[in-house]
């Protein structure tokens, strides 16, 4: 079996997959299934791909924990040095409780509430993305409040399409996100005469999974045309937050690496003193992670073989969610002719689908599947739909593995719950 996802943290030693040196079935053996399993070297290898890209640049990589807010991942990416980019105060704590520095860590989202804001400026966050006008009048009113200054940065949509799927498209002038750049001046002009802001930078984030450095490009374009319009007029931001959205191979996809978003942007950023801030979530996440699944049954129906996993959708939604396209993989292919499967969850909807139309040797119940490229938006979007116990979680380590979230019980199910 070949791995479409370029990444030397996933190979076959003799007919088996690994995890860096861990055979998956090991970890099936002890965690059971379904699992979430992750490659810590995965992890540090991208954040450390970005870093070295903008070598010699004044920047910060705000890790985007929204793609796995799992403490040890988001622990292991503070480690390294990485800031936060945190969408809700759930978010903030968790990263916060990981160890992040709140000078760190930016804070985005499209409907902040005041108790968030509260929490944002208490911990004393580097800045809030800012993403409508009565918002930036609610930081206001609160930092005043409690006698605080709010640094803020407007997220613009730069309207550029970026070319992927419609769900993840967030940068174009009809997304419910941020303000258009027409609306930018005036907005940097009420800054100024509100009291408790402070602005200090400008944000977008156009997209995810995007596989190309034009709409960066061009987003980062108009943002330093606007960045010129301001200092014109006196204002002078220091960060310029260019967002997530590098796309990852899931299936033989070739996304730019790291170092050629860097060679086209940074010519753009010539002569300007600037921070440039990257929040990049599923390119260091999403191949770092694999959904290892048992297989319940094998059955053959008039038209169709299926495959029922012990995995399901409520544990991996994208391809119920978005169709996406996740590479499934026998853990021992084995030989034997290969046959086209459904790969399908016990959920009670005819959407609980991980793969559809995939070709391998005819497994056994109980043989182990990785549902590859899970890393990102995997674990976080999980849900215990039809009462199922959300999966653990391992982090590998070269020879080495460690549970860094258990099971769920069913008692973890009802917790909260008055009859
Ligand atoms: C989701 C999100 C990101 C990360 O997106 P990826 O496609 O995972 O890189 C970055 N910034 C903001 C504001 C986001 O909402």
């Amino acid at each position: 079996m070949d791995l479409l996802i370029n990444s030397p943290s996933w190979n076959y030693r003799d007919g088996e997959l690994y995890c860096e040196d861990v055979p998956l079935e090991r970890i099936a053996r002890r965690t059971g299934t379904p699992v979430y399993v992750y490659s810590r070297r995965h992890l540090v290898e991208k954040y450390r791909e970005i870093t070295a890209a903008w070598r010699g640049r004044s920047h910060l990589v705000c890790y985007s924990m929204k793609s796995n807010s799992t403490g040890a991942v988001v622990r292991t990416l503070v480690g390294e040095g990485s800031g936060v980019d945190v969408v809700s105060g759930g978010e903030l704590y968790r990263a916060l409780r990981a160890g992040a520095p709140a000078e760190k860590i930016v804070f985005a989202g499209v409907g902040k509430t005041e108790k968030e804001i509260v929490e944002g400026l208490q911990a004393g966050i580097l800045f809030f993305t800012v993403e409508s006008t009565p918002e930036l009048e609610l930081i206001s009113r609160t930092a005043d409040r409690l006698g605080k200054t709010a640094p803020v940065a407007l997220r613009v949509t730069p309207d550029v399409d970026p070319r992927t799927h419609r769900y993840i498209t967030t940068g174009k002038a009809e997304n419910k996100f941020g303000l258009d750049r027409e609306a930018a001046l005036e907005f940097y002009r009420l800054c100024r005469r509100l009291p408790g802001i402070d602005p200090v930078g400008i944000h977008m984030h156009i997209g995810s999974q995007i596989l190309d450095t034009a709409p960066f490009r061009e987003g980062v374009k108009r943002l330093v045309a606007l960045l010129k319009k301001l200092k014109a007029e006196g204002i002078s931001l220091r960060y310029l937050d260019i967002g997530g959205g590098m796309g990852i191979s899931y299936r033989g996809e070739e996304p730019p690496p790291a170092a050629a978003y860097a060679a086209a942007l940074r010519p753009l950023l010539k002569g300007l003193r600037l921070t440039v801030i990257l929040e990049p979530g599923r390119f260091i996440t999403g191949n770092a992670g694999a959904l290892l699944v048992s297989v319940l049954q094998v059955k053959q129906k008039a038209k169709k073989n299926f495959i029922v996993a012990d995995g399901a959708m409520n544990d991996l939604i994208r391809p119920a969610l978005y169709g996406a396209w996740h590479q499934i993989v026998p853990v021992r292919p084995g030989g034997g002719k290969t046959v086209r499967f459904d790969v399908v969850g016990p959920v009670c909807e005819t959407g609980d689908i991980l793969g559809t139309g995939r070709r391998f040797p005819r497994p056994e119940p109980g043989d182990r599947l990785a549902v590859l490229s899970a890393g990102g938006y995997g674990s976080v979007m999980s849900s215990n739909y039809n009462s199922r116990p959300r999966p653990p979680e391992v982090l590998v380590d070269g020879e080495s593995f460690r549970v860094v979230k258990r099971r769920e019980s069913y008692r973890d199910l009802v917790k909260g719950e008055a009859l």
